[in-house]
């Protein structure tokens, strides 16, 4: 089994490409649940609901969120009911949440109402939420203390950020099933997310980064930054609001304490070559997706490599 920590945009695209190599079955997912919000009273998990999609093969690749071809009918008439819009939900999308909300509400866990839409949405893959506890990334601006949400699509990610936080992660516990696939996995695999606020939020989940360590699984990262700047998004101003540089070198710093195999960008190969961290083992390969077919390489790359480690692990003469 798989394992792969991941988040929203970013992850999500190296899901699809995940699922054009290897069987669903092989594939488990822990997923960020720190950008979760309560909208119009219903509960909404942006990167379960991304990584759903992403595994159903209906994640719309223009916006790199939300179902494709979806229609925004609900979105236009809240708005003209006078109740806030910026945050965009499609008519689709909105049965998800409505559906989960169900759930929520009947006294299913978070990991419940997940596998249940899973199964709905006939995805064979394990998703799972990082906690059933809530956990709450919480950006500090200048204009105040942010929800991730209103940082990043209501205001646009263009605060200075001051510091970022995790309430409610301290006393958080894995959800069931997350540590158990971390100890038994054949690899672990950290998407190109966010590391300050897609991944970070599941690392602060204090057993989840134990078992990282822990775990006899080779652990490798596909690093979001390349040439020193984010893919897309605020990762940069989070990373450094994290003390952590940004470029490869941040990204191995975030994860320093449990990573094995970093895959960089080839523009990061001069970078790579002076990334002095014994134990750690890096490679280069494009890691720009674009097309379905940049994806399914870099899936395979990744899958490749870890293969071989594998191989070496088990016969090392
Ligand atoms: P979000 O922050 O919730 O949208 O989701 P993610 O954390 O999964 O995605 C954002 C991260 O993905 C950013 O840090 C980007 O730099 C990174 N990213 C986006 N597209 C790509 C890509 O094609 N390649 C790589 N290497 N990173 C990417």
């Amino acid at each position: 089994m798989i394992v792969v920590l991941t988040g929203g945009t970013g992850g999500a695209k190296f899901v699809e490409g995940l699922r054009q190599v290897v069987s669903a079955h092989d594939l488990t997912f822990v997923v960020n649940t720190g950008d979760d919000l309560e909208w119009w009273g219903l509960y909404v998990s942006p990167d379960l609901d991304s990584i759903t999609y992403a595994m159903a093969g209906l994640l719309s690749k223009e916006r790199g969120w939300g179902v494709k071809g979806d229609t925004f009918f609900c979105l236009q008439a809240m708005g003209e009911l006078a109740e806030p819009i910026w945050f965009n939900v499609g008519d689709r999308d909105l049965a998800v949440h409505l559906l989960r909300s169900k759930y929520l509400a009947q006294g299913k866990t978070l990991t419940e109402a997940t596998t249940a839409i899973c199964n709905k949405l006939a995805v064979q893959a394990r998703i799972l939420p990082m906690s059933n506890s809530r956990v709450e990334t919480r950006v500090d601006t200048p204009v105040g203390d942010l929800s991730f949400q209103e940082y990043f699509v209501q205001r646009w990610y263009q605060d200075p950020v001051k510091s970022v936080r995790f309430t409610g992660a301290t006393d958080a516990e894995p959800a069931p099933g997350v540590v158990d696939s971390i100890m038994s996995a054949s690899a672990v695999i950290l998407a190109p997310s966010n590391p300050a606020t897609s991944i970070g939020p599941i690392l602060a989940v204090a057993d989840i980064r134990e078992a990282l360590r822990q775990t006899p699984a080779t652990v490798a990262a596909i690093s979001p930054i390349v040439n020193d700047a984010a893919v897309s998004g605020p990762a940069a101003a989070l990373m450094a609001a994290q003390g952590l540089p940004v470029s490869i070198a941040g990204v191995v710093k975030a994860y320093e304490d449990f990573l094995d195999i970093l895959i960089a960008d080839v523009r990061d190969l001069e970078a790579a070559n002076k990334l002095d961290r014994p134990g750690l083992r890096v490679h280069c390969a494009n890691t720009i997706m674009r097309t379905a077919d940049d994806k399914a390489k870099l899936a395979r790359t990744v899958l490749a490599l870890l293969s071989a480690e594998n191989a070496r692990a088990a016969d090392p003469s």
